[in-house]
């Protein structure tokens, strides 16, 4: 498995929106993090001969995310100590820049000292939580940067030496926020950021966000301003250089997430940390959740794997669809039936859908419609 996760669970404070699986610290427990996650890598091998740190059969390791939570709350000598443990384990024998190692970084955590550092560790791609340009929305957010901190992290970046970033944002906030996301998008890509990765904002049980949509203090997005802003975002960063090259990711001069392409295209991957998931090709596991669970279980030598399912074959062609579909690689008609499910050609007689090159190819307008798509051509609406 040449593709590595390690989650770091820990924020200082919980985002208005965010149900991921966080710990909540004003003190990052650093220490006792390294020490957890080099434990579960030195069971690896031994709850499971098939899995041994750093058996890729004969390849080595290509990615490694470090992904949270917010990992950019460790200090730099801790990731430095896990960086230099992951990549000799996972055995990644050529130069350290050929591994893309891409570390998840909140703006108000990046200063020329850490992001120097970060860099000399072994990091050499930062994805950065900006969200918005506009303080009151970051507000309303819970974010605990200013929009002037977004500009301020991406030069330390630079100065760095950092040329791979990527910046997050949100769209589809609610009306009464009056954000202006055309402005937000022209901000962003005045930093000239390499990759650009937009969600819309979605409503999970449990978050402070579901409390305020319930009690009747905030709307959510309709429908309609999620497709103009996704759409709109396709317009306006074509018109800067930007290709989107999977529904929610775009880039410029080919700089594509290589880790999260190897989710796309069904690769395997080895996760580390509470709620990581790894994936072998054919058997899904999770570890544990909570953090404390998680540090206590190997502070006694337990292995951490909460569960794991077996994909049968038709889940897994299910999910190799709707991946494929999700790029814009799209599906090998060959995966279909022959010749185009009637299904498939509506959504080409529509426009949200393309074949090219023996591949069915969705369009922006196909995007926003994915399940749905999935759904007529598997005959299981809602099916992924
Ligand atoms: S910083 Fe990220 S992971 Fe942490 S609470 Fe906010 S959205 Fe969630």
């Amino acid at each position: 498995m040449p593709h590595l996760y390690l989650h770091v669970p820990f924020c200082q404070r919980r985002c208005s929106y965010c149900d991921f699986s966080i710990a909540v610290r004003k003190r990052i427990p650093a220490r006792e993090y390294v020490d957890a996650v080099l434990q579960e890598l030195k069971l690896l091998g031994t709850t499971d001969p098939g899995r041994q740190p750093g058996d890729f059969g004969g390849e080595s390791l290509q990615t490694l995310y470090l992904g949270g939570g917010t990992p950019s709350l460790l200090p730099p000598e801790a990731i430095s100590v896990l960086l230099t443990s992951l990549l000799d384990v996972f055995r990644a024998t050529s130069s350290r820049d050929a591994v893309e190692v891409t570390l998840e970084a909140n703006p108000e955590d990046v200063k020329l000292e850490s992001a120097t550092a970060w860099r000399n560790a072994g990091v050499n791609r930062v994805s950065l939580g900006a969200q918005s340009f506009d303080d009151g929305v970051l507000q309303w957010m819970h974010r605990s940067h200013d929009a002037t901190r977004i500009g301020e992290a991406v030069r330390a970046l630079r100065a760095a030496g950092f040329e791979n970033i990527s910046l997050d944002l949100i769209f589809a906030l609610p009306a009464e926020l009056e954000r202006d996301w055309t402005r937000d998008l022209d901000l962003a890509c005045s930093l000239l950021p390499a990759h650009l990765s937009l969600y819309g904002l979605t409503v999970e049980e449990r978050t402070p966000l579901a409390r305020w949509i319930s009690r009747g203090a905030v709307r959510p997005s309709e429908d309609e301003r999620y497709a103009d802003e996704y759409l709109l975002a396709h317009t306006r960063l074509a018109s800067c250089g930007y290709r989107f090259y999977e529904v929610s990711n775009a880039c410029r001069d080919g700089l594509r997430s290589r880790h999260n392409s190897a989710y796309w295209s069904g690769r395997p991957y080895q996760g580390l940390g509470p709620a990581a998931h790894s994936f072998d090709g054919r058997v899904r596991r999770w570890n544990v959740r909570a953090w404390e669970t998680y540090r206590r279980a190997l502070a006694a030598g337990n292995p951490v794997v909460e569960a794991e399912e077996l994909l049968t074959e038709e889940q897994r062609e299910l999910e190799r669809w709707y991946l494929a579909l999700r790029t814009d690689a799209g599906l090998p008609l060959a995966a279909l039936r022959r010749p185009l499910p009637p299904a498939a050609t509506r959504w080409v007689e529509r426009g949200w859908a393309e074949t090219r090159e023996q591949r069915l190819v969705c369009t922006p307008e196909g995007w926003l419609r994915l399940d749905a798509l999935v759904g007529d051509l598997t005959g299981v609406a809602g099916a992924v």
